[in-house]
């Protein structure tokens, strides 16, 4: 019997043998205040659950990809970006990120936003926007807001 079948919540939203990893360690994408944590990371299932925090004033890098995300937020509020909609997110939401679709979330009020994440173990490499991209997207007035407010 593996040791790891239960891993008990040490703190809010810390666990016993999770680490608190640094949110992307290449350092080749924009973001803010943001750490990862590896729930689950099981081959039988295909897919890993990983816990984001987004500090007060964070958010997570703008990207799109083939691979989907499904997303729980558990804790604070705040709003994401899906594809050239801003949406408003609180506990318990749930929220869709489909393939090849623009994202972000940023943290608003004063507690994290923290969110989890389920997605396939195998996947393609996060797309960055380009000065075109960048370009259409901000044609949406609202899109042009979030993306202000989230410059570092
Ligand atoms: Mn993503």
């Amino acid at each position: 019997m593996r040791e790891d079948l239960l891993r008990r919540q040490t703190a809010p939203f810390r666990w016993d043998r999770v680490s608190v990893l640094e949110y992307k360690q290449d350092g080749s994408a924009p973001f803010l205040n943001v750490t990862r944590q590896v729930l689950f990371d099981e081959v039988e299932l295909g897919c890993q659950l990983r816990y984001f925090e987004v500090a007060p004033g964070g958010h997570t890098t703008l990207e799109r990809h083939e691979h989907v995300h499904a997303v729980v937020v558990v804790r604070g509020a705040g709003r994401c970006l899906l594809g050239t909609t801003v949406r408003e997110v609180g506990p318990q939401d749930l929220v869709t990120v489909p393939a090849r679709t623009w994202h972000q979330f940023r943290a608003g009020g004063p507690e994290p936003l923290g969110f989890l994440c389920m997605v396939n173990r195998e996947r393609d490499r996060p797309e960055l926007p380009g000065a075109e991209d960048l370009c259409a997207l901000t044609t949406v007035p609202a899109v042009a807001a979030f993306l202000d407010a989230a410059e570092d």
